[in-house]
């Protein structure tokens, strides 16, 4: 977590933390939780999009609640330092009403 604060405070970090995010709720959106996001499960590149790895705590099945109340979603945002400004760009994602 250190490190990542070390990232977002020392470089334009938007476009990677935005990039991070959309590839995390992709993958709930295909009912994957990942379970320990962390610097660490983030290969940076330079050049690349960031890539997600690490799926050894994972659980497939994950009905996701969406962003504003799936506590991954919620941890991740506060981990990239993300605010909803950050995010005017990146497609809303709610669960939709049966
Ligand atoms: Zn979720």
């Amino acid at each position: 977590m250190h490190s990542f604060i070390l990232f977002i405070l020392s470089t334009n970090h938007t476009e990677y933390s935005v990039s991070i995010y959309t590839g995390l709720v992709a993958m709930h959106r295909a009912g994957v939780l990942h379970g320990d996001l962390a610097a660490r499960n983030v290969v940076m590149r330079p050049e690349h999009p960031p890539v997600i790895i690490d799926f050894s705590h994972s659980q497939v099945g994950h009905s996701c609640l969406g962003e504003a109340l799936c506590n991954e979603l919620i941890e991740a945002r506060k981990l990239l330092a993300l605010g909803d400004a950050d995010l005017s760009g990146v497609e809303q994602y709610q669960t939709s009403s049966l």
